[in-house]
Order: C-alpha cells, then sequence, then structure tokens
C-alpha cells in the first residue's frame, strides 16, 4: 500500500524532473554567465559594470551550442568558453587571426562589438560548429520520453514487487513457524510477524486464536481441579460415616438413622453435581445448537412467569411480574436450556432472599434492539469483592456460607447465555439486593 503511494508521488515528479531538465537543456540562455562582481575579480583588466551589462545580455541569448570569448579593446581576453583561447591572456590581432583561418573549415566565427560607438568596444568572438548535430525532432524527444518512463516504472514496479514478495515471505515463514508450534500446544509464545500487510492482521488474528485458545486450556484445567475437589469432599463425608456405621463407632439406632440420612443427602448432591457437570460438558461441545429453532418469546416467558410465581408464593416470597413483548417477537433459543438458566436465576433469588422478600422478573424490547429479560430481588446483595467473580465456576460469594450450593449454577448461566450469542451482566449492593439481566440481540 504505502510502496504504491510512494509511486504515485515519485513518477510524477520523476517525470516532472526530465522534462524540466530537457526544457532547460534545450533553452537559449543556458550558458552560466559571471556576474559583474565575479568577472572583475577573475579578470586581470578593470572592467566597468555597465559595459559587461551590455555584454552579459547579449552572451545569455546565445543558443547552448555557440562558444563564446570576449577581449577588451586591448586584445586581453576576458571571458571565455573557446578552449584555444584562455582567459586573462592577450591575444594578438594577428594571432587571433591566424588562429580563426586555421579553425575555419570547422567553425563558423562571427565578431562583434556589442557596445555603444562612445563606450569602450570590447570584442566579442562567437563560434558554432560548421557541422552542428542535428536537434532531435519533437517525436523523437517525445518517444525517448515515453521510454524513459517505461523505463522509470518498469523500475519501480521491479523494485515495488521485490518489497512486498519479500514481505509476504517473511511473514508467510514466521507464520508458518507460529502454526506449528500451535498445533504442538506450545500456547505461551506470542507470533510476531512485522510489516503491515495482509497477513499481520491474519497473524493478529491468529494471536487472539491462540490467546483463547490458551484460556480455554486454563478453563478445563481449572474446571477439572474444581470438579475433582468439589467431588471430594461429599465422598469423604459418605466414607467416613460409611465406615463409621460398618465399624460399630455409631451403635445407637437413632444415630445410624441420622448418618444414614446424611450418606442419602450427600449422594443426592453427587447425582446433582454430576448431572450438572454433564450438562455443563455437553454445553461446551455445542451440539445442542445444530436444532436451534426461531419461537416466540411471550407465550414461553410467560408459562415459566406463572409456575415461578407459584413456586415463589408456596416458598413466602412474592413475585412482580411485567413482561411487555410483542407475540411476534422471535428468537432462536432452546428451549430445555434457556428454562434451566431461568431457573437458576430465579432460584438463586429465592435462596438468597428472605421470607417475605419480593421477586421481579421484567422482559421488554430496550428499542435498541434487545430484548431485556431482568430478574431481580431485594435479598442479601452480594459483596462487591465477589461481583466479578460470580460466573466462574465452582465460586461462591461470601454471602452464600448458609446456603447450600454448588458453585456451578451462574458458570451454568453465564455458558447458556453466551452459548445463544446472547450476554448477562449482574449489578447489586449489599442488604439491597440483586439484579441480573439478560441482553438478546433481535436480528
Ligand atoms: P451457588 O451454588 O453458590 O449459589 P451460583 O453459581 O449459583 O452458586 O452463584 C455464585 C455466587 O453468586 C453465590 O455463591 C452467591 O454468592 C452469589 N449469588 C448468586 N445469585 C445471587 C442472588 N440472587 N443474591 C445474592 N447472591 C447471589
Amino acid at each position: 500500500m504505502y510502496i504504491f503511494i510512494a509511486g504515485l508521488i515519485f513518477i510524477p515528479f520523476f517525470v516532472l524532473c526530465v522534462t524540466g531538465l530537457m526544457a532547460y537543456n534545450n533553452q537559449p540562455e543556458r550558458m552560466l554567465l559571471p556576474g559583474y562582481e565575479e568577472i572583475s575579480e577573475l579578470s586581470v583588466v578593470e572592467i566597468k559594470e555597465h559595459d559587461w551589462e551590455i555584454i552579459a545580455r547579449r552572451l545569455s541569448r546565445m543558443p547552448s551550442n555557440v562558444e563564446v570569448a570576449v577581449l577588451t579593446p586591448q586584445n586581453v581576453s576576458i571571458f571565455s568558453t573557446i578552449e584555444e583561447l584562455p582567459q586573462n591572456q592577450t591575444i594578438d590581432d594577428g594571432l587571433l587571426m591566424k588562429f580563426i583561418r586555421s579553425t575555419n573549415d570547422k567553425y563558423y566565427y562571427q565578431i562583434d562589438r556589442p557596445g555603444r560607438p562612445m563606450d569602450e568596444n570590447f570584442i566579442v568572438i562567437t563560434r558554432m560548429h560548421r557541422f552542428r548535430p542535428k536537434r532531435p525532432s519533437f517525436m523523437v524527444q517525445f518517444y525517448t520520453m515515453v521510454l524513459v518512463i517505461f523505463v522509470v516504472v518498469i523500475v519501480f514496479c521491479s523494485v515495488a514487487l521485490w518489497v512486498i514478495a519479500r514481505s509476504i515471505t517473511n511473514s508467510i515463514t514466521a507464520l508458518d513457524k507460529a502454526t506449528k508450534q500451535i498445533s504442538l500446544g506450545k500456547l505461551d509464545e506470542e507470533i510476531v510477524v512485522k510489516g503491515s500487510n495482509e497477513i499481520t492482521s491474519l497473524t493478529e488474528n491468529l494471536n487472539s486464536m491462540r490467546l483463547t485458545l490458551k484460556e480455554n486450556q486454563t478453563r478445563r484445567s481449572r474446571f477439572i481441579m474444581g470438579v475433582s475437589h468439589d467431588l471430594r469432599t461429599p465422598i469423604a463425608l459418605i466414607k467416613g460415616y460409611t465406615e463409621a456405621l460398618a465399624d460399630g463407632t455409631v451403635d445407637q439406632p437413632e444415630m445410624q438413622k441420622k448418618s444414614l440420612q446424611i450418606v442419602l443427602s450427600k449422594i443426592a448432591q453427587l447425582e446433582d453435581m454430576i448431572n450438572e457437570l454433564i450438562d455443563f460438558v455437553k454445553l461446551d461441545t455445542g451440539e445442542w445448537r445444530q436444532n436451534l429453532q426461531n419461537a416466540s418469546l411471550l407465550p414461553f416467558l410467560q408459562e415459566f412467569a406463572e409456575r415461578f410465581t407459584s413456586d415463589a408464593n408456596l416458598m413466602g416470597r412474592s413475585v412482580q411480574t411485567k413482561i411487555e413483548l410483542d407475540e411476534n417477537i422471535q428468537v432462536a433459543f432452546d428451549e430445555r436450556l434457556f428454562l434451566r438458566c431461568l431457573e437458576n436465576l430465579t432460584g438463586n433469588a429465592i435462596r438468597y432472599t428472605q421470607k417475605g422478600g419480593t421477586i421481579g422478573l421484567k422482559a421488554f424490547a430496550d428499542g435498541s434492539g434487545f430484548v431485556k429479560i431482568c430478574i431481580c430481588d431485594n435479598g442479601i446483595g452480594i459483596d462487591q469483592k465477589d461481583l466479578p467473580y460470580i460466573f466462574d465456576i465452582f465460586y461462591r460469594g461470601s454471602n452464600s456460607r448458609r446456603e447450600k450450593g454448588s458453585g456451578l449454577g451462574l458458570s451454568v448461566v453465564k455458558t447458556i447465555v453466551e452459548s445463544h450469542g446472547w450476554q448477562i451482566s449482574a449489578s447489586s449492593r449489599l442488604e439491597e439486593g440483586t439484579e441480573f439481566v439478560i441482553s438478546i440481540p433481535l436480528n
């Protein structure tokens, strides 16, 4: 790109210079004449400024192929471009005539006295080659010019091509090395490709792909570590209680019953966790997305709101619903997953709101191409230091100590929402309440 811009500037500039040079070369006033100051310094005899001006004016009109010599009335040459008549030498009249005669067959001579009769009369000798090379015709000059431009363009294009080819080859080599590194699973090294061609932007994409892969890798290892850690706690409890039951440490029937109940509840917790994990892994593969179909949001949300209101009322929480959506608003979503997402959010709202509290469920089109679904409560709220992490897998806020939970709910919600191409945000204040907003773009 830059090379072509440089070419666009350089080629016309070069052509202008060449044309200018040719024009200058062909003009008659080409002869570089010394000024008065200069000639007075160079000359051994004294010259008046007025005299030199007359001579200089005359000489400047001579064509470029005319040679000149200027002699004072005392025959001292004060300026000469004729090789055989050197400057600052007295040239005897006889000698001068002899010299002219001897070279007359080669040159046309003209002897002139440019000054007025009352001035001191300088002698101006001019000569021109008899066999003057013919000036090239207009067509020859034109073709020469075209040839010069053609050569310049060819040279420029070759250099530009070489530079572009070199830059592309370098970038491709670097890219090839980088992709090999990625394919070998080495994701730590940043891909650096210098220059500014299309491959550089490809490299930037590859770099962000590398970062995403790395992030996924970290997420997966965190996920596996979290799973192992969280599965270990109920298993340890089950093991402890069953051992106590088996070796007779717990022998009273009352205690045995209690222990068995704990074991059962831990098994149920394990079952829930494993089911959630299976769903989570399924979501990650993205296979479910192939069956996505457009459906109206209104009936789906209305049905959910009805069910949720009666559940929440049963648990002593009141619900305010405000679903203001046009029936024609259709969105591509997986009903089962979206339901799971809403159940997780409303389930949390119930869990983290005391009895007598209120939960809000709103849905509306915000006028800028999005449908917003808000789930809010006036419960215990989330500490600001926990807020950035609540969507992380297995993260449990400091407010959740009293509540049972796995820390998986919101990460499942976020995965579902983002897998649909939607977004979710949370805002909260301790002791005031929490609001989750799902933004669904309308195509
Ligand atoms: P958990 O099983 O702990 O509820 P989640 O992933 O569902 O796991 O939630 C993560 C954390 O976010 C919770 O531990 C809790 O601190 C906080 N949280 C989620 N929803 C709410 C809410 N409605 N009110 C207050 N805190 C919430």
